[in-house]
């Protein structure tokens, strides 16, 4: 038997990993033996020859291992890729009472780096984004096929980030039946509409499902506009929750498509679907209509991909956010995001409270909102906190 590749980390870089983050980075690493191949699972040693555990090896990475393991005696093989997926689908058992879609495997937090399962009904779509996580591709596709009720396994590995492993796009159905065109999915009392083949991310921001609960909890007798809506889950939810009217903006005409088809199976008008760029369109209802709006939800998509981009990302969601506060109605709330990781709550608010004030406008933040269980922080790896929300209301 060839003996197992070996990475050994320069001294005093094995601390992050003795407090169990997953991330080794290159400049990290002191010493590769075995010559391992991308994706293949090395063991980690720290530079006294102390063992750390095992990770995945992916050379094209910054990110050279991402660890499976902590315990020096945990084997990596199929039967423990397996346990990872059932634990994990185990741990969002509670979820069932509320929803049949839910992410099952959130990567890092899940000890999964690199793996998405998100579960639509009957069908699961499966997202590897890591070498390493390709390495398992075939044990990940059967045990999520395993799993009670999943008739058809779907993959959705098409993100960018996969090019940075040096691996290429792959879509297509791994097991099972293939899905049907839109998956029909019950959300605490909602009904929505999922593309898993052409949908953003694996067809449906499961992340905002508790703060679809709240809007529609806000949303009664009140005029509401959705921004950067996609397939209309907010509209939806305030639709449910008894708004007077709602108008859904995105520039995307497939996602309005699919948010009309969503509204109608909710039993609302589809009749204030606006397809436009997002900052043009605030602007112009603000010039025309002054301040019409009860509620507006502003979930704009990630404006900051790395720390490079904050600058220019807080300036549109100023913008953004300046351009609501000018339509909210006395009394009225808007419920603002940002999924971008690079920028943090704090900063976040900083913004807001900017566009408030550049607005003119007196305002309190009466909730945060974040993202929903099904996509847990692991107190190990603060970097899987990425949305937060503030519902603010103006005076
Ligand atoms: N609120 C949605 C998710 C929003 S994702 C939900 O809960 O499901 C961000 C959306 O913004 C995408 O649908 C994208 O099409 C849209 N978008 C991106 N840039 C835009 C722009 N400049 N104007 C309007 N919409 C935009």
């Amino acid at each position: 038997m060839t003996p197992e590749p070996v990475i050994t980390v320069r001294p005093g870089r094995e601390r992050s990993v003795l407090r169990r983050h997953p991330w080794v980075f290159g400049g990290s690493v002191q010493r590769v033996t075995g010559d391992p191949a991308a994706g293949e699972t090395v063991r980690v040693l720290a530079a006294d020859g102390r063992p750390l555990g095992r990770g995945a090896y992916s050379p094209q990475s910054q990110l050279v291992v991402r660890m499976w393991t902590f315990d020096d005696d945990v084997v990596v093989d199929d039967a423990f890729v397996a346990a990872r997926i059932v634990a994990s689908a185990e741990r969002r058992r509670d979820l069932a009472a509320r929803t049949d879609a839910a992410r099952v495997v959130f990567a890092e937090s899940d000890g999964m780096p690199g793996v998405i399962v998100d579960r639509y009904g009957d069908w699961a779509v499966v997202e590897l984004t890591s070498a390493g996580a390709d390495r398992w591709r075939e044990t990940i596709a059967d045990a999520v096929v395993a799993l009670p009720g999943v008739r058809g396994v779907y993959e959705r590995s098409d993100v960018a980030m996969r090019e940075r492993e040096g691996l290429t796009a792959r879509t297509g159905v791994l097991r099972g039946d293939e899905p049907p065109e839109r998956i029909e999915i019950h959300e605490d009392g909602r009904v929505h509409l999922v593309d898993v083949r052409a949908g953003h991310k694996t067809g449906f921001y499961l992340d905002q499902r508790d703060n679809r609960s709240t809007v529609a909890s806000l949303a009664r007798d009140r005029r509401v506009l959705d921004v950067f809506a996609y397939t209309g889950g907010f509209s939806v939810a305030a639709h449910v929750g008894g708004a007077s009217s709602v108008t859904t903006v995105d520039s995307s005409g497939p996602a309005l498509t699919l948010a009309a088809e969503n509204l109608r199976r909710n039993g609302a008008p589809a009749d204030g679907l606006v397809e436009a760029d997002a900052f043009s369109e605030l602007r112009r209802l603000r010039a025309a209509h002054g301040e019409r709006f009860d509620l507006i939800v502003l979930d704009p998509p990630k404006l900051a991909n790395n720390a490079a981009q904050v600058d220019k990302a807080t300036r549109a969601y100023k913008d953004a956010n300046l351009q609501a506060f000018g339509l909210l109605a006395p009394g009225g709330m808007l419920v603002t995001f940002s999924c971008s990781g690079a920028i943090d709550e704090a900063l976040f608010q900083k913004v807001v409270f900017g566009a408030a004030l550049d607005a003119k406008r007196d305002a309190w933040i009466i909730g945060k909102l974040t993202q929903a269980s099904d996509h847990p922080v692991a107190l190990t790896f603060p970097e899987a906190a990425y949305l937060k929300g503030l519902v603010v209301r103006v005076a």
